[in-house]
């Protein structure tokens, strides 16, 4: 079958590449409290020493993870204005103090207009406590048309006014989004999906080409296809050893900067930082091998095959990533809100409706099934 993975081909689509790119000097800039002999990494021309195992803020962080995370050495700390509507930036915001110049922080903006981009930033720097963060971006940006020159000013003036050092777009479709990126020039970061499960094959060749122009990049959604998938929000929890095996899987290639795994627990926290510090193995393979078959029907690899293909005008890799946010991350809320961020024509649309999907999934996802319950569970 077309979507079937063999061990061999699984094995061939993992990265076998020179450590190039490595940085293995601590950071003249950033100075860690409790160093654990990690190698740093650059973030592309920005020349930012980063840690390899990042820490996503998420929507609603829990302080003792963050500080968790910070005592063990990590050093990039990721988050967005709309995270939790406000509240990622308020608790990162009140946990960094006494830190800020210990720490890489990256905030994002999904305005789009000069003036809220504006705005934005400034609410942004209040609510985080600081008056810049290193990067700025453009928050979930994927088809080069949703960035108009007027935000491209717009973030170029946060940059100049010194309230950023830096400026990126984050994306769950690198490949749409290489080509204007590198052509507009001004971008230093790329924050983008990757993973054991949507690495490989629908990445490499984008991340290799931003890498070689000195674009930063960042890999979010390192975990998330580890998760146990289940109907049951919290039930629903990481597999320890599939998320180390995962976040290694990741930091193979030399192309990434940096990942920002969400951690739910302090013990999870504690097995990702590992990441930094241990080789993958075969038997990190055999469990992300497993793994990835085991969700084959319910996890989306983000190929954006299909994508502009379902004649109602389903987003149907947009929804199906939603829905993992409540089947793999166990995260109702932001599913729901996320779905809701949906235009309401959108969000109307019912695959019930159709008695077959003209979508046939090459990864071999149940796409109709999913997005019914996407529908229904969300809507
Ligand atoms: S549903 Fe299948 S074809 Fe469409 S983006 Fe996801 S993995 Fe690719
Ligand atoms: S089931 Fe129908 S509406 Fe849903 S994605 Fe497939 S073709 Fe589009």
């Amino acid at each position: 079958m077309k979507h079937k993975t063999t061990r061999r081909t699984f094995l061939q689509a993992g990265i076998v590449m020179p450590a190039a790119g490595l940085v293995s000097a601590r950071s003249p800039e950033v100075l860690l409290p409790k160093p654990l002999g990690v190698v740093y990494r650059t973030l592309g021309k920005t020349g930012l020493k980063v840690t390899p195992v990042g820490c996503g803020a998420g929507a609603i962080p829990d302080p003792d993870i963050l500080a968790r995370a910070f005592d063990l050495g990590v050093n990039y700390f990721d988050t967005a204005r709309i995270y939790g509507q406000g509240k990622s930036e308020q608790i990162l915001g009140r946990f960094l103090q006494g830190k800020r110049d210990k720490v890489v922080l990256a905030s994002k903006t999904y305005s789009n207009t000069k003036e809220t981009i504006l705005k934005d930033i400034e609410t942004s720097l209040k609510t985080l406590g600081t008056d810049h963060v290193d990067i700025y971006h453009q928050h979930s940006r994927h088809t080069p048309k949703e960035i108009t020159d007027e935000m491209i000013e717009a973030m170029e003036l946060v940059k100049q006014q010194g309230k950023t050092r830096f400026i990126g777009v984050s994306t769950h479709d690198p490949n749409a989004m290489v080509d204007f990126i590198l052509n507009v020039g001004k971008f230093d970061a790329v924050q983008t999906t990757y993973s054991y499960a949507i690495g490989a094959p629908f990445r490499d060749a984008a991340i290799a080409k931003l890498h070689s122009a000195g674009i930063g990049v960042i890999a979010m959604k390192v975990v998330i296809a580890t998760a146990t998938p289940g109907p049951i929000p919290k039930e629903n929890h990481l597999s320890n050893e599939a998320g180390l095996a995962a976040i290694k899987w990741v930091l193979r290639n030399p192309g990434i900067s940096t990942t920002v795994p969400f951690a739910e627990t302090i013990a999870e926290v504690e097995i990702n930082v590992r990441a930094m510090t241990e080789e993958f193995t075969a038997q990190d393979e055999k469990i992300l091998f497993v793994r990835s078959e085991e969700i084959r029907e319910l996890y989306c690899r983000m190929c954006f095959e299909c994508k502009g293909k379902c004649p109602k005008g389903v987003p149907v890799a947009d929804e199906l990533r939603i829905l993992a946010y409540n089947d793999f991350a166990g995260n109702f809320h932001q599913a729901r809100e996320a779905f809701w961020d949906l235009p309401r024509e959108i969000r109307n649309i019912r695959c019930s409706d159709c008695a077959e999907c003209v979508i046939k999934c090459r990864n071999g996802v149940k796409v109709r099934d999913r997005l019914i319950r996407a529908q229904e569970l969300l809507s």
